[in-house]
């Protein structure tokens, strides 16, 4: 029989899907499932953005896109990056893709060669999205661990120990998914301080959550002295103005920019044009209802964060972005007779109808930095109140005082 090759048997996913689907299963059979399983934004697309779509439609905007995207676009994602980042960004150097996440790919490809032993160190725990894409692509994955000590970004010092004159690319994720964290200035200053040593080296920063900022200020690796040239900014519309679904990204690095195009064309052609002409009033227009968005993330943020730390063997770090928490549940698996967070997950899943992701659905479980579990508090502010108090209910009752432990 034809046989399928052994990259696609091996490729990663993303388990979101996966738990995801679960989720979907239990409530077709009529369970009542609060979820925090799901990384996108609980809001509709702003109107001025949809209306632009249509009107685009209407005017017939039907066809095929240069591959790099419609000069508008270009245009107003070089003028956004230079504003936020503090750097000049030109429309030349900036490519659309059909979300952010195909970017990942194209550096991957752009920097490594199949099976030469390049390096590409990547945040773990992280999407895993990156780990699976540097294996799929014949790179050697070096993760670099993320502490909660310091709350979830890495310590410059082990980047500085893990840098070989193999590696050819450093993946950032600042705001962080899965933890929330954010990568300090102070810690930033000191990564590029490293790589100023080290030529070689590429960095992926992937900033899609940079508007998704509630403490501290967003700084860009880019915005750095000499950081910019080997720095590839990749944002997107996902997370910002809740367009998960329209699928579309831009990338912008001045000498990884032909490359890009080139994989786009290989790959997808063009992002949809209705959707690049939704991106451009995205960008360009009124920016309420994103700020809106964000205050309303803020808020929940600080909700499920005191709600947490009130659940019993749970403590919980106060994330700087994104819409993620990342709450440490060592003690509340160990009060449960769980093994581990992944039991833990199943469990809240099955008996509590609380849908979350666990650790080790973004990298293997750091050494000696206990149990996790993933919130996206993309939900509603009484799902939240509901489904932390349900966490909290299920672990006192299921609170046994045999001696068991979790890892
Ligand atoms: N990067 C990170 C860290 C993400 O969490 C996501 C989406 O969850 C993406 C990239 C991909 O976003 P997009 O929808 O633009 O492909």
């Amino acid at each position: 029989m034809a046989d399928i090759s052994r990259r696609a048997r091996e490729l990663g996913t993303e388990n979101a899907f996966v738990v995801l689907a679960e989720v979907n299963a239990l409530i077709r059979q009529g369970k009542d499932v609060i979820s925090f399983c799901i990384g996108q934004p609980d809001f509709h697309t702003p109107e001025n953005i949809q209306d632009a779509a249509v009107k685009a439609i209407r005017e017939g905007k039907h066809g095929y896109t240069p591959s790099a995207g419609i000069v508008e676009l270009r245009e107003a994602v070089a003028r956004d990056m230079t504003r936020t980042r503090g750097i000049e960004v030109r429309p030349e150097d900036v490519v659309v893709g059909a979300g952010a996440k195909p970017f990942i790919g194209y550096t991957i490809l752009s920097v490594t060669d199949y099976g030469a032993g390049d390096e590409v160190i990547y945040p773990n725990p992280g999407f895993p999205i990156y780990e699976s894409q540097i294996k799929a692509n014949g790179a050697v994955g070096v993760p670099i661990y993320l502490r909660e000590a310091r709350d979830f970004s890495f310590d410059p010092q082990e980047l500085a120990d893990k840098i070989t004159a193999r590696t050819r690319l450093l993946i950032l994720n600042s705001p962080q998914n899965p933890t929330g964290g954010i990568i300090a200035a102070a810690d930033m200053q000191a990564i590029a301080e490293i790589l100023r040593k080290h030529e070689q080296v590429w960095v992926f920063a992937d900033e899609i959550y940079g508007r998704l900022v509630y403490d501290g200020q967003f700084v860009s690796l880019a915005s750095l002295p000499g950081m910019q040239e080997r720095t590839i900014i990749s944002d997107g519309a996902s997370k910002t103005w809740a367009m998960t679904g329209w699928r579309l990204g831009f990338a912008a690095n001045h000498k990884l920019a032909p490359y890009f195009t080139n994989w786009v064309t290989n790959t997808e052609s063009c992002a949809s044009q209705i959707s690049q002409w939704a991106g451009v009033e995205a960008l360009n227009g009124p920016q309420d209802a994103a700020k809106k968005m964000r205050d309303i993330f803020f808020e929940r943020r600080n909700l499920i964060v005191k709600l947490l730390n009130l659940v019993p063997g749970v403590t919980c770090r106060i994330p700087g972005g994104a819409f993620y928490v990342w709450p440490n549940v060592t003690e509340a698996c160990r009060m449960i007779g769980a093994r581990d967070s992944e039991e833990l997950r199943a469990r809240l899943l099955n008996e509590a109808g609380v849908a979350v992701l666990a650790d080790i659905h973004f990298g293997p479980r750091v050494p000696n930095e206990g149990q996790h579990i993933r919130f996206s508090y993309a939900a509603s502010t009484e799902a939240i109140e509901k489904g932390v108090a349900r966490m909290a209910d299920f672990i006192r009752r299921n609170t046994v005082h045999a001696k068991a432990s979790a890892a």
